[in-house]
């Protein structure tokens, strides 16, 4: 039995704008991103992260203060609500050039090389080129796309469903919880720890509630947006360095062993975000889908299936006689099961449920790869095709 299994690939599509198009594209991310921290003192202000709430007061002040179309509007709010998804212990600052998420309401293909996209200055038809990809498969392109800026060019992140196969057949599996305590732990025992990384991060967390007290109506706010700015950037590439090494070892284990690794769907990983307080910057969904998406990617290379599976009580059931219950959990990172009385570490449990639930039949799937840091878009799912 071989598996076909879904993969979404980000392609990097080329913007080539004219110095009159460069300048409405430049408008649009700052006032983009001018209304995310209007938005987001709001929000943070009147502690308000849901999306419905926070549109009915913002909407009409975006569109006007900052003249964005409605639909640009909408994105601000969902853009905002979900950073606060990861954190809500301080007020996000956005930078000048945040990527700006677009939907096909306000942003088309016009044939293989125009995009037809919504500025502050109205709708402008740009050229683009869809350099080493031959073409774009139009027809697989799944919903939103990022609208990104590096080294002052402009690119289109587009997600692209791939079918791929994976080359080993597995004839074992192996769970991996993606901790509270530790970074991972899998189901045979193993855990990756994330002692290094989080030091530094309790460390810059410190650092900016300082810097953000100071940061906001304030004079200094440009000098303190910097340097929040710089100190994330060293913190993610230490976070992303972290996972990096985890994310490999991980995969070469499950190669080593014949095994297809499972993991939870990232909806629950975001639902249990919620850790003791002062500790909740440092689990953040951002850390986590980053994880999730390098072990991914590195199993796809390594021709290794990846299963996700349904998240919810990974933490409360048993996996020896299957109570579900909250009890099971008397402590945060101690499980005893109240029917069998089977105990053991809550994330290490975690994983073994992680991989029986996997082991009952799951379709096999692979998540998308997003490189750039902004926080994640709504969880990357896809779906089997073969078997
Ligand atoms: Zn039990």
């Amino acid at each position: 039995m071989s598996y076909i299994y879904i993969v979404l690939k980000t392609l990097q599509i080329k913007l080539l704008p004219d110095e009159e198009q460069k300048q409405a594209l430049v408008d649009t991310f700052v006032a983009f991103n001018e209304a995310c921290d209007f938005a987001s003192k709001i929000a943070f202000e009147k502690k308000l992260y849901n999306k419905v709430f926070l549109q009915r007061i913002v909407y009409r002040d975006i569109r006007e203060k900052f003249n964005l179309a409605a639909q640009l509007a909408v994105r601000v709010i969902a853009k905002v609500v979900e950073t606060y998804k990861a954190d809500r212990t301080t007020f996000h600052v956005f930078r000048d050039f945040g990527s700006i998420v677009y939907d096909p309401r306000i942003l088309s293909f016009k044939g293989i090389d125009q995009i037809s996209v919504s500025t502050v200055h109205g709708r402008i038809r740009i050229p683009m080129t869809i350099g080493k990809y031959r073409k774009i498969p139009f027809e697989r392109i799944r919903g939103q796309c990022d609208l990104v800026r590096k080294n002052k060019l402009f690119y289109l992140m587009v997600a692209v469903e791939t079918p791929e196969e994976a080359i080993i057949k597995p004839e074992n599996i192996m769970g991996v919880d993606m901790g509270i305590v530790n970074i991972a732990v899998d189901s045979t025992g193993k855990y990756y720890s994330g002692d290094q990384i989080n030091e530094v991060r309790d460390h810059n967390a410190d650092l900016r509630s300082r810097l953000q007290a100071v940061g906001y109506n304030h004079a200094s706010r440009k000098s303190a947006k910097r340097h929040l700015k710089k100190l994330s950037g060293k913190e993610r590439r230490f976070a992303r360095d972290t996972n990096h090494v985890i994310s490999k070892e991980i995969v070469h284990k499950a190669k080593g062993t014949s095994s297809a690794i499972a993991i939870e769907n990232l909806d629950g990983i975001r639902m249990r975000t919620t850790v003791r307080k002062g500790k909740r910057y440092i689990h953040n969904s951002w850390s986590f889908h980053q994880i999730r998406s390098f072990i991914e990617y590195k199993a796809r290379e390594a021709g290794i299936p990846v299963i996700a599976i349904d998240p919810h009580n990974t933490s409360r059931e048993c996996p020896i006689c299957h109570t579900i219950s909250k009890k099971n959990r008397p402590e945060r990172s101690q499980f005893r099961c109240i029917s069998c009385g089977l105990e053991g570490e809550a994330d290490y449990i975690a994983s073994l449920n992680i991989r029986n639930r996997a082991a009952v039949s799951q379709p096999i799937v692979a998540g998308a790869i997003f490189d750039h840091i902004d926080p994640p878009a709504a969880s990357q799912r896809a779906s089997a095709v073969g078997s």
